[in-house]
């Protein structure tokens, strides 16, 4: 059976958030495993969306695959980008370390540079994760709307 793929999904690979990004992704956005393309990567994707020019090398790669699992696979009609709370990746970029919810603030951010980069048709949705509880062991996700569309 060929692959028809609904939606590309960002996210961290903080091993803390996997379960809880499983979960989510399959309870709250309604994707089954064969019906999204994952992209691990650092930071969850919008790290590197939100800053083009820190980031140039790693925005032009991430654009490049989203784009290509987007004009391979027809059937994807949405992007969703997934940012966690304390991501470990912000304390590798300059600038951005000890910023309190940048990685929140990033996405949307995030969904207006990757507006600019893809099909119009495709629709971009962006959540964040964050700890509920002091010992971090609840985790809740938080729809994040982009601010100028
Ligand atoms: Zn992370």
């Amino acid at each position: 059976m060929d692959p028809h793929p609904l939606a590309v999904v960002t996210a961290c690979g903080d091993p803390r958030f996997q379960r809880p990004f499983k979960y989510f992704t399959r309870e709250e956005l309604g994707l089954q495993r064969r019906d999204f393309v994952p992209i691990k990567i650092a930071g969850g994707g919008s790290a590197i969306l939100a800053h083009p020019q820190q980031l140039k090398d790693e925005f032009v790669s991430l654009v490049r695959q989203i784009r290509f699992y987007i004009s391979h696979f027809g059937s994807i009609r949405r992007v969703i980008l997934i940012g966690h709370e304390d991501c470990g990746f912000y304390r590798g970029i300059s600038g951005l370390e000890g910023l309190a919810d940048k990685e929140r603030e990033d996405l949307p951010v995030a969904m207006n540079m990757l507006r600019q980069s893809i099909d119009l048709h495709i629709v971009i949705e962006a959540y964040y994760a964050k700890f509920v509880d002091l010992e971090k062991t609840q985790i809740t996700f938080q729809e994040v709307y982009s601010q100028s569309m």
